[in-house]
């Protein structure tokens, strides 16, 4: 194990973010990485290597997610760096993880969650490691690309290029099948290039970088086709020998309340996907954004993508920005019912509160607050919103309802709103072409672990079989499915 004394001599110690106030002049990423090769062993050593690591398990309890979805050797690879091993720890990292340069700056780290540390003390940084890992890999030159030596001459189409489509095409493609991925969108990296901002995750030097890899290693993208439409599903179907659907869960929850036409209410998938693609495509100059300059923004949704629509405002220089959340705020501590090793639902203050609340000197976030309708001026345009507050009652049925707090209702100005309030499941395009079953969430039906679908040789993993999730979620299961898939092309497998 590491130091068996690390846990008692060290501290949990992270690389400080660059300052809110400087960072939201720029969309570079804004943590930051140690710069001493010392301070990132001493965190390894922090690791007890429990017998029973909770951290790897990867498992949903009946409260949340517990341990590493991909199920990463964690205790191995901090024992590593603590010793200094960097290259073995790499190894073993991409044993598991095709793309730890992405859950390294993404990830909620449901590991760490579970980690047993984290009973008692702060928890290991087992993320951070895990990114510190794979950015000394590519530094060092050790992440080069490896075709696969022989090729079984089956071809496989994997429809759409999230993480799970990634994750996937990558895994069949080492196992020496043809792949090719099929993407609608203009650029490669589905939610990793056009949901998550460039702030969280570096569009250019980290997603672009493994996409050019994996094409170096044989994989054929391309972009700009949807499948469904610009290509038939017979089409597909007639040329490959597997298909594997990687989607995601793309139809963003709108609502429908009075004034939802205005100009000025988008939903936030919209609002970020502009930003970025404008981004990249000329630093913001060609316009093709909707800009929150001036504007008083309100943001209706409390989860991640919220967050990102709040950096984003505070960053287009927003004259100021709310969060409306229908839910109460979360307790500091664990409720009782929330016990480890599950993952924490408590309070957090994330990046985009971080920076809203030191530009405008407070956290934007209001909870217990519904909204009633959009209000706008005679050119349609919008001008403020109508909202209430809410309370959480049980019913005679045992269930939770929204009540109206009496007296509450209150109008605020607000130019532009974005709706941040989740995603209701795929699209129907790939599910009627290939008349595929859903299951009654509307996402398509296929078991975890196996993957197939109702129709002979077609597979689903990610969003659009588990519905709206996180990237490591959706690696584990494009992995998982490539698995599968290889075993109806071959009969049997070598893939994990
Ligand atoms: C704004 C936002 C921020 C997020 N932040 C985080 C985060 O910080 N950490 C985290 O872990 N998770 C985060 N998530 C969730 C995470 O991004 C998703 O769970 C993950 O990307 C799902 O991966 P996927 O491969 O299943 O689908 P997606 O990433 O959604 O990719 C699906 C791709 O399929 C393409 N496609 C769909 N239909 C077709 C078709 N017919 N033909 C061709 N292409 C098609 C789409 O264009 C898309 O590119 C965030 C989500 C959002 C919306
Ligand atoms: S992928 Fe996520 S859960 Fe797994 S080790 Fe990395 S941060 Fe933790």
């Amino acid at each position: 194990m590491g130091k068996p004394t690390g846990f008692m001599e060290f501290n949990r110690e992270l690389p400080a973010d660059r300052a809110p106030l400087e960072r939201i002049k720029d969309w570079r990423e804004f943590h930051l990485h140690f710069d001493q090769e010392a301070q990132a062993r001493t965190q390894g050593a922090r690791c007890m290597e429990c017998g029973v690591p909770f951290c790897q398990t990867g498992r949903l309890l009946p409260g949340g997610a517990s341990g590493c979805p991909v199920n990463n050797l964690i205790p191995e690879w901090n024992d590593m760096i603590y010793q200094g091993l960097w290259r073995e720890a790499y190894e073993r990292l991409r044993m598991t993880n095709n793309f730890p340069e992405f859950t390294g700056r993404v990830c909620p780290a449901p590991c760490e969650g579970s980690c047993t540390l984290g009973l008692h003390e702060p928890a290991v940084t087992i993320k951070l490691n895990e990114v510190t890992i794979i950015d000394k890999a590519f530094e060092e030159g050790w992440v080069q690309p490896q075709p696969p030596e022989t090729r079984t001459g089956k071809k496989v189409a994997v429809v759409g290029s999230g993480p799970a489509g990634l994750a996937c095409a990558d895994q069949l493609n080492k196992a020496g099948h043809t792949v090719t991925v099929f993407e609608r969108a203009d650029r490669i990296g589905g939610l990793l290039m056009y949901g998550i901002p460039n702030m969280k995750l570096d569009k250019v030097d980290v997603v672009q970088r493994r996409v050019d890899l994996m094409a170096a290693e044989g994989i054929e993208f391309r972009t700009g086709i949807e499948v469904g439409k610009d290509v038939t599903t017979e089409q597909l179907q007639a040329e490959y020998d597997a298909i594997v659907l990687c989607g995601g869960a793309t139809q963003g929850r709108d609502l429908p309340v009075p004034g939802r036409e205005l100009k000025g209410v988008y939903l936030a998938m919209e609002f970020l996907t502009k930003n970025t693609r404008s981004l990249l495509d000329s630093s913001l100059q060609d316009g093709a954004y909707i800009s929150a300059a001036g504007k008083d923004v309100i943001v209706i949704g409390g989860g991640d993508t919220g967050t990102d629509c709040v950096a984003t405002s505070v960053r287009h220089g927003c004259n100021s920005v709310t969060q409306l959340e229908i839910m109460p705020r979360l307790p500091d501590q664990r409720a009782p019912t929330n016990p480890w090793p599950e993952w924490p639902m408590v309070y957090k203050v994330d990046y985009g509160q971080e920076e809203a609340a030191a530009v405008f000197g407070a956290d934007p976030r209001s909870y217990l607050v519904s909204t009633k309708r959009f209000i706008g001026d005679e050119q349609g345009n919008l001008k403020a919103i109508q909202t209430v507050e809410v309370k959480w009652e049980k019913g005679a049925d045992g269930r939770m309802n929204l009540v109206e707090v009496e007296g509450t209702l209150q109008e605020r100005p607000a130019q532009l709103v974005l709706l941040a309030m989740g995603f209701t499941g795929p699209e129907k395009t790939l599910i009627e072409g290939l008349k595929l079953d859903t299951d009654p969430r509307g996402n398509v039906k296929a078991t975890e672990g196996i993957y197939a679908t109702n129709v002979a040789g077609v597979f689903a993993a990610g969003d659009m079989r588990r519905g709206q999730s996180l990237v490591v979620w959706a690696i584990r299961e494009g992995r998982q499915a490539a698995r599968e898939c290889d075993r109806y092309l071959m009969g049997t497998t070598s893939l994990p």
